[in-house]
């Protein structure tokens, strides 16, 4: 039988020093290459909150996009993108967060999200929760409901569960895997 988690982890790669240094990229290409890991990581996304669940999913600019997308096909739910700025053509909701240096701005369409929608957002790493805590700030602002977030992969040292759950308490957090 195979162990989706031990292959998983073997298609995360750590890249240290990128982008900047000081920082452990944890690159999902190698995974995203491979079609049984690829697979594995969507089924298991969809098999733990059920078909007919989710009417929308959230995917989060970029690497959560291929996740998202495929994870939507597989629910029959639609897929939504949230971007940085100046990517979405149409007028949009947005929402900032604080970084250690700076801030980051995310907007998503307005009206791509009906009131009372059921939404699962979606992204390939919770680090901070800072990006995940936005996306979820944005489908309650346009009237949704989040109904979970799921990653691949959660970095527990940096504890950005327990920021998201200040935030948005009731929300149910699934990583595939842990660090
Ligand atoms: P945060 O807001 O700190 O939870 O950061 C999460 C976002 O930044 C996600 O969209 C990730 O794609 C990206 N990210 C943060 N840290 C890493 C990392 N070590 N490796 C890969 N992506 C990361």
């Amino acid at each position: 039988m195979l162990d989706l988690e031990a292959l998983l982890r073997s298609r995360i790669v750590d890249v240290p020093d990128f982008p900047t240094p000081g920082v452990v990229f944890k690159d999902i290409s190698p995974l995203l290459a491979d079609h049984v890991a690829f697979a594995g990581a969507v089924d298991a996304v969809v098999a733990f909150h059920g078909r007919g669940t989710i009417d929308k999913v959230v995917g989060i600019e970029a690497r959560g996009f291929l996740l998202a997308a495929p994870v939507a096909y597989q629910f029959g739910a639609g897929f939504v993108p949230v971007r940085k700025p100046g990517k979405l053509p149409l007028a949009t909701l947005e929402t900032s967060y604080d970084l250690e240096y700076g801030s980051n701005v995310l907007q998503m369409h307005e009206g791509a999200l009906q009131p009372g929608e059921r939404v699962l957002v979606v992204d390939d790493v919770l680090a901070t929760g800072g990006t995940a805590a936005a996306a979820c700030r944005l489908v309650r602002e346009a009237g949704a409901e989040v109904v979970g977030l799921s990653v691949l992969l959660e970095l527990g040292f940096l504890e950005g569960r327990a920021l998201l759950h200040q935030a948005e308490p009731d929300l149910e957090v699934h990583a595939l895997l842990q660090t």
